[in-house]
């Protein structure tokens, strides 16, 4: 029997099934879960650099520099460790507000972006160089991960100083977007929901679901705020310009309405050792 993988509860409701894969949310907590994922394991290559093509060329560098601030107002970090890093974006932009800092990318897929970091292209989980660190920060990358969640957390709490921070950013499974989508999917058009639901995201969190990983593996939710993805960010993966800014204007107009109630597209959480 499956459960869900944060909550434990065997109750889903299914978003949808196609011939690769079964998509279900936990009735308890709102996890969304691949249970049944498609054989295709992500590869962080050039091609996975083109398919998120404006990811990377715009990073959401605003977001980023919010983070920064929240994190030197509870902190005076002297190391930060950033996880499933890519480009290193997010690393050279806490370069800009924090000088002195020592900077640490860890990523399977790419060579280090500057020679001013400090790199391990590798997996975080088989990485035995790895030391003791003020800021663990994973943008956009726990949605991606396969392997087991738990093991990840207690992984994180072990390379965390005692004050240290993590922070997360990932998307939102109760967005409003979200929602909507699992609602088409209910009256039997599920191309949104598998568009949200993509492939590369074996999980989505929920606002509730984030909070209890974090709780039951060690943590105390320090604060919380939801953020909306810029313009230039967003991939939509269609070719026709026309097509891209229709569907893109539509993501912005609902990532904004879905942040204005409560129910934003991302999920920005900072979390400190219980
Ligand atoms: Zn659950």
């Amino acid at each position: 029997m499956t459960c869900c993988s944060i909550c434990e509860s065997e109750k889903f409701t299914r978003v949808f099934e196609n011939a690769q894969r079964k998509v279900v949310q936990c009735d308890q907590c709102k996890h969304v879960q691949c249970i049944k994922p498609s054989k295709q394991v992500l590869i962080y290559d050039k091609e996975y650099l083109n398919h998120h093509h404006n990811w990377f060329k715009y990073p959401p560098k605003k977001i980023y520099r919010k983070i920064i601030t929240r994190i030197t107002r509870i902190i005076n970090p002297q190391t930060l460790l950033d996880l499933g890093s890519g480009l290193g974006s997010f690393l050279i932009e806490a370069r800009k507000s924090i000088p002195k800092i020592l900077l640490t990318g860890v990523d399977q897929g790419y060579d280090s972006p500057s020679p001013d970091l400090q790199w391990y292209k590798s997996d975080f989980m088989s990485e035995n160089e790895l030391q003791i660190y003020d800021v663990i920060s994973l943008i956009s990358v726990v949605e991606n991960y396969h392997q087991n969640l738990d093991a990840l957390l207690i992984k994180i709490y072990r390379h965390l100083s005692d004050s240290g921070l993590i922070v997360i950013v990932t998307p939102n499974a109760s967005s409003l977007i979200s929602q909507i989508s699992i609602q088409m999917s209910r009256l039997g058009w599920s191309i949104p929901a598998q568009l949200v639901f993509s492939e590369e995201n074996p999980q989505t969190f929920s606002q509730k679901s984030l909070n209890l990983w974090l709780l039951k593996n060690g943590f105390k939710v320090i604060q919380e705020w939801g953020e909306t993805l810029p313009w230039k960010t967003r991939d939509t993966h269609l070719d026709s310009k026309i097509l891209h800014f229709l569907v893109n204007a539509g993501i912005g107009f609902l990532s904004e309405a879905g942040r204005l109630i409560g129910r934003p597209y991302l999920i920005c959480i900072i979390a400190q050792k219980a």
